[in-house]
């Protein structure tokens, strides 16, 4: 469920005009609904309560501090993929007591800060990150937290950029030769076995996927809490959302697939999980990124031109791939609407960035209503690898965002000045 409505003929976010707030801060914008975040949250605690558990909200999703700061508040941890993002998480108000750091090329430098400030675990992806994970907790004199990434080789289902959980991709290690590395690392002085953890992937939309990985994961988490006094097993994030169709749907139909499946919602994921994990007697962390955010944004853009082209229609938007990826590489579907609902003529057209790559097209072929220069779109669900994704290709400034709660909005990442782009760069001492 979001907040993102028409009441009348105009899209809001809660209770502010869409439009209005294009008007004040200008496009490319995305607008973040802070009551849809915590409904979010708080769906997937009640699902879920009974289980001694933490969700750790996988901050790459979307790092805004402002966001950030509404987990913290609800009570989230926060599952890093960095030494940059620790900084920021720290930056929000987080405490680092609650973070998780993951990822399969920690550098030592990003070992270090995170051992000073006393995270709760280091997800390790490989026998040489233990090694030196001892090697230089040793030097500072500490032992570092551990859990192993477990790769479960079971296929998630999902886009082959987003899937994680077989052995064809870079992460985890595989299930067959956990024990003997818990046994080895058991040995090292500096490294304290803290738990195990999986995650097979991204925008996951069947509990199928999670159960098979569950049913194979769990027997082991146990046989490594009484060999090894583990704490924790993480199940990782994964939960998927519907994209299409997003916004027309409402709530009612929120949790219905494009072929009109019941899919993935946190009372099922929940409901088919929780009678697996409760007997472990373990903690179960969870590490939703998109779940949690996705949902709760959209990108508003303004028409620049419709073109017509042979037998083909372009809406040419003032966003591109460098505010909003996914489409670019994931063949990502968003819904794109009119942020003024009215009569209009409807064309089977593109819509499409001004960014000098063929690649920069929000969709395809849809049809859509035939917008006026100047008229506003909104792309829904852009809350979720949406602005943490951006970048200045063409030297396009990084979007503008803004917080919604209530009746009020506050801008949470002012628009990027355009000198700021070049600002870190000179030219060589040789050049006049
Ligand atoms: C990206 C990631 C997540 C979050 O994935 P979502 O699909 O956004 O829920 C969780 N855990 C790890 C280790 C990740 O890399």
């Amino acid at each position: 469920m979001h907040e993102f409505r028409y009441v009348g003929a105009r899209l809001q976010c809660e209770g502010v005009s869409v439009e209005a707030l294009a008007r004040k801060h200008g496009t490319p914008l995305f607008v973040y609904s802070q009551g849809t975040v915590k409904g979010n949250y708080e769906r997937l605690e009640t699902a879920l309560q009974g289980l001694d558990h933490r969700i750790c909200y996988a901050m790459k999703a979307n790092s805004n501090r402002a966001i950030l700061r509404t987990f913290a508040d609800l009570g989230a941890g926060f599952d890093i993929v960095s030494g940059g993002e620790l900084q920021r998480a720290m930056a929000a108000g987080a405490d680092p007591a609650t973070c998780v750091f993951a990822g399969v090329g920690k550098t030592e430098d990003e070992i270090r800060l995170a051992l000073k400030s006393g995270i709760y675990c280091f997800n390790v992806e490989s026998e040489a990150e233990l090694q030196r994970l001892d090697r230089v907790a040793g030097r500072m004199r500490k032992k570092a937290p551990v859990a192993v990434r477990v790769n479960p080789d079971v296929d998630a289902h999902t886009h082959a950029k987003i899937t994680t959980g077989t052995y064809e991709n870079k992460f985890g290690i595989p299930f067959e030769k956990v024990g003997e590395l818990y046994a080895w690392a058991a040995k090292r002085k500096h490294l304290r076995l803290r738990g195990v953890q999986m995650h097979i992937g991204s925008q996951l939309t069947e509990v199928d996927p999670f159960e098979q990985a569950v049913r194979k994961v769990a027997p082991l988490a146990r046989e490594l809490a009484d060999r090894h006094g583990i704490e924790f097993l993480s199940i990782g994030g994964g939960m998927g959302i519907v994209y299409r169709p997003a916004l027309a749907s409402g709530p009612a139909t929120w949790w219905l697939s494009k072929e009109g499946r019941k899919v993935l919602n946190p009372t099922a994921y929940a409901g088919t999980l929780m009678p697996l994990l409760q007997p472990l007697g373990l903690k179960i962390l969870l590490e939703p990124g998109r779940y949690l955010v996705g949902n709760a944004g959209i990108l508003v853009t303004r028409v620049e031109y419709a073109k017509q082209s042979g037998h083909k229609t372009f809406l040419i938007v003032d966003s591109a791939m460098n505010d909003l990826l996914r489409p670019a590489l994931y063949d990502a579907y968003h819904e794109i609407i009119a942020v003024e609902r009215r009569a209009r003529r409807t064309v089977v057209a593109d819509v499409v960035g001004p960014v000098c790559e063929s690649g920069d097209t929000f969709c395809r072929d849809r049809p859509l209503p035939l917008m006026e220069e100047g008229e506003l779109l909104a792309v829904l669900s852009a809350g979720a690898y949406g602005s943490v994704m951006s970048g200045n290709y063409n030297s396009r400034p990084l979007a503008a965002e803004v917080l919604v709660h209530g009746k009020r909005a506050a801008v949470v990442r002012e628009r990027q000045p355009v000198e700021a782009i070049w600002a870190g760069e000179k030219t060589a001492s040789w050049q006049r």
